[in-house]
C-alpha cells in the first residue's frame, strides 16, 4: 500500500498543475499529510482560516484530486494545528457537469429551485462604506420587493475582488429569507454558457426558455464574459425580456459599466442600461479597516491593532487580496511558531507585493502610453518636441517611476538616453498638470487603470 505521504503527493501533482504558483505555495505547501486510514487521508493544516479559505477558494480540485487518488470512496479529513477538533469531508462522486441540468426539474409549478447562492455571503457581514455604498442600498430596496423597484435590473460594477459577488449574493439571500415561496438563481456566466451551449447541442433551447419562467430573480455574475458569445447573447436577450415582461428582477454583475462590455449586442447592452448600474469602487482607509476586522471576527485579539492596521494601508484595492494577506500571516505565524507582529506582517506584505507588481517593463508602460496617445512608439525614443509625444513620454516616465523599481537613470535610458534630470523634470511637470489639469487628471488615472490592469496578469 502507497504511503500517505506519496499519496498525498499525488494530489498535490495534481493540484498544482490546476492553480497558480502562488496560490500553491500559499495554500498547499503549508499542509502535512498525517494518516490514511480506511480509505481517509488526514492532512494537517495550520488553523481554521485556512481551512475555511481552501473550501471555499479550492474545494473542486481537491474533491478532484482525492477522487483520482483515492478513488471515488476517498475521503480526506482535515486536522487543524491549533483547534482540536477534527472535521471530516466526504468526497462524494464528482459532480461532472458544470451546472445541473435544469429538467431534473421538470414541469415544477413554484417548487423549489437549487439556487446556488452561497449562504456565507450575506448583508451581515457586508461592510458598507462610500465605496459600495448605492449598490448595498438598492440591494436592500430590492430585498424587499424583488421585481418591484425600479432598479431592474439591477447592475452592479467594479474591479476584482471588491465585493460584486459577495453583494450579489447577500441580495439573493435577503431575499430568500423575506420571501419564502421566491424562486431565486445564481449563475456564472460560466455556467450559464455551458448550460445553453449544451441546450444548443440536445435541441432543448425551448426547454431552457420555459425552465427560466419559473425563475422570479435571476443573478447572473461576471457578465463581461458575455463577450464574443453570440449565440448565448442571443438566448439570454429572450431571457431577459421575458422575466422582463412578467416583473421578475435581474441582478448582474460585471468588471466595467454596460456601455463599455466590449463583444456585447448593443441591444442586450441597452437592456442593462434600463435600470440601476451601480459601481463598487476601491474601499477607504476604514472601510478596509472595519472589514478586516469583520473577517477576523472572534480573534480580533489575537491580531495587534498595528498590524491590522499595517495591512489595511498597504493592501488598497482588493478586498480579496486584503483577507490572502491575513491568512497568510496566521498560517505563518501558526507554522513558524511565531507571534504575529509587525515583524511578519512586513514579511507577509512584501512577499504579497513584490508579487504583485513584478510583470511590468519601462518599455510595456511605454507602450501603453504611445497606444493611448496614438503616437508611434520610436517617436518616444526620439528628440521630437511635438506636443502630445513630449506629454506621453513624460507621463510614460512618470508611470515607469511608479510602477517599476527602476532607477531615473534606468527610465530616462528607456527614452533616447535622457539623464536623471530630463526625468525629474518630466515626473513634475505631469505632477503639476495632474493637480491643474482635471481632464489630464482623467487621463492619467486611466493609464494607470491600465497599467494596474496589465500587472494582474
Ligand atoms: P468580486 O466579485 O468583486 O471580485 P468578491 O465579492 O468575490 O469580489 O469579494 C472578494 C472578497 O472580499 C470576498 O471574500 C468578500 O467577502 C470580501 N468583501 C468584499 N467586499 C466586502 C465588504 N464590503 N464587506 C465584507 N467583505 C467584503
Ligand atoms: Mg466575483
Amino acid at each position: 500500500m502507497e504511503s500517505y505521504e506519496s499519496l498525498w503527493d499525488n494530489c498535490l501533482s495534481i493540484i498544482k498543475k490546476n492553480v497558480n504558483e502562488k496560490s500553491f505555495n500559499t495554500w498547499f505547501k503549508p499542509i502535512k499529510p498525517i494518516k490514511h486510514e480506511n480509505g481517509v487521508l488526514t492532512i494537517q493544516v495550520p488553523n481554521k482560516f485556512f481551512y475555511d479559505w481552501i473550501e471555499e477558494h479550492y474545494l473542486n480540485i481537491l474533491k478532484r484530486s482525492i477522487y483520482q487518488v483515492l478513488g471515488p470512496n476517498g475521503q480526506l479529513e482535515y486536522k487543524i494545528v491549533l483547534d482540536k477538533p477534527v472535521k471530516i469531508h466526504e468526497v462524494k462522486p464528482i459532480d461532472t457537469k458544470a451546472i445541473k441540468n435544469p429538467f431534473v426539474y421538470p414541469g415544477l409549478k413554484k417548487s423549489k429551485v437549487p439556487n446556488n447562492l452561497n449562504p456565507k455571503y450575506v448583508f451581515e457581514n457586508y461592510i458598507e462604506g462610500d465605496c459600495n455604498k448605492l449598490g448595498k442600498s438598492a440591494g436592500h430596496a430590492i430585498s424587499k420587493k424583488p421585481g418591484g423597484t425600479a432598479f431592474n435590473p439591477l447592475v452592479i460594477y467594479g474591479g476584482v475582488g471588491l465585493g460584486k459577488t459577495h453583494l450579489a449574493h447577500a441580495i439573493g439571500n435577503e431575499i430568500i429569507k423575506l420571501h419564502a415561496d421566491h424562486n431565486v438563481l445564481y449563475l456564472t456566466t460560466e455556467s450559464f454558457t455551458t448550460q445553453i451551449v449544451n441546450a444548443i447541442k440536445n435541441g432543448t433551447i425551448d426547454d431552457l426558455i420555459n425552465y427560466y419562467q419559473h425563475i422570479d430573480t435571476l443573478i447572473v455574475d461576471d457578465i463581461q464574459f458575455l463577450s464574443g458569445r453570440d449565440k448565448t447573447q442571443d438566448i439570454f436577450f429572450n431571457i431577459f425580456n421575458q422575466l422582463q415582461q412578467t416583473n421578475k428582477q435581474i441582478i448582474l454583475t460585471s468588471d466595467k459599466p454596460p456601455k463599455d462590455l466590449e463583444g456585447v449586442s448593443d441591444r442586450l447592452v441597452n437592456r442593462f442600461k434600463w435600470g440601476l448600474t451601480a459601481d463598487i469602487k476601491s474601499p477607504d482607509y476604514e472601510t478596509r479597516m472595519a472589514i478586516l476586522e469583520e473577517k477576523i471576527g472572534t480573534d480580533l485579539d489575537k491580531i495587534p491593532k498595528k498590524v491590522i492596521e499595517y495591512i489595511c494601508f498597504n493592501i488598497k484595492n482588493n478586498i480579496r487580496e486584503l483577507e490572502g494577506v491575513l491568512i497568510s500571516l496566521m498560517a505563518h505565524a501558526n507554522l513558524n511558531d511565531r507571534e504575529i507582529d509587525l515583524n511578519l506582517a512586513k514579511e507577509v506584505i512584501q512577499k504579497f507585493i513584490t508579487q504583485e507588481n513584478k510583470t511590468i517593463s519601462v518599455q510595456n508602460i511605454a507602450k501603453l502610453v504611445a497606444e493611448h496617445f496614438e503616437v508611434p512608439m520610436e517617436k518616444l525614443n526620439s528628440k521630437t518636441r511635438k506636443r502630445n509625444v513630449v506629454i506621453a513620454r513624460q507621463l510614460s516616465m512618470f508611470l515607469a517611476k511608479n510602477y517599476t523599481k527602476s532607477s531615473l537613470k534606468t527610465i530616462g535610458h528607456n527614452f533616447g538616453g535622457k539623464d536623471h534630470s530630463t526625468v525629474i523634470y518630466s515626473i513634475k511637470t505631469v505632477q503639476n498638470l495632474i493637480d491643474t489639469d482635471a481632464l489630464f487628471k482623467d487621463t492619467v488615472a486611466e493609464l494607470e487603470k491600465k497599467v494596474e490592469m496589465s500587472l494582474l496578469h
